[in-house]
């Protein structure tokens, strides 16, 4: 369990490559706990026969869900693909959609997918030395195109709430693919179409 004093402040290490913290423990997503979430479901239950890897891990350090708090941390996103989707977080919008957040990449190859809830589409390179900033009201999925871990840091208002099940439902209006020549990013014609979360 992470502990720290939220109201007194607290120091905490974050290698700049690896991401890990000597600190903290990280909270672990594998490929059973993204059902429905990859667009090929033929290649994403043919994966889990295989195992159950890890796709990313991220810190929680508890930080209260009080206003003038802010939430950080790292995620740390493994290389590689579903089909042809490349490894991925969930994705979420905040609850309280107007607030925003800010990533900075220490290391790896990837891309911020946002959108919001009016179809705007943005794919912005996160990579190795790369902030982002994640505008209020948009959606952000990491998605890790290279061939090493995409580390990324993170910082949010504390209070802003995780929607999940947005996603979850109607997925991304935008795929990253790996294509013949390089990474594609192209309709999702699933989109809209799933079942409840
Ligand atoms: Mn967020």
């Amino acid at each position: 369990m992470n502990s720290f004093d939220w109201d007194r402040g607290f120091q905490l290490d974050f290698d700049r490559t690896t991401g890990f913290s000597r600190g903290a423990k990280t909270t672990k997503r594998t490929l059973s706990q993204m059902r429905g979430m990859f667009f090929d479901e033929d290649a994403y239950g043919k994966a889990l026969e295989q195992g159950d890897p890890l796709i990313y891990e991220f810190y929680e350090l508890g930080c209260p869900e009080r206003p003038g708090d802010l939430a950080f941390g790292t995620t740390v996103l493994y290389p590689g693909t579903v089909g042809d989707e490349y490894y991925m977080t969930k994705g979420h919008f905040h609850t309280r959609r107007m607030t925003s957040e800010v990533y900075y990449a220490f290391s790896g190859e990837g891309y911020m997918l946002l959108e919001n809830e009016e179809g705007d589409v943005r794919a912005l390179p996160l990579s190795s030395g790369q902030a982002v900033y994640v505008p209020r009201g948009y959606a952000h999925r990491t998605v890790n195109v290279g061939k090493d871990p995409l580390v990324v840091f993170f910082a949010f208002d504390a209070d802003a709430g995780h929607d999940y099940g947005t996603i979850e439902t109607r997925g991304y209006r935008r795929l990253i693919l790996r294509g013949e020549e390089g990474v594609q990013i192209v309709p999702n014609p699933k989109w809209n179409e799933r079942e409840g979360a």
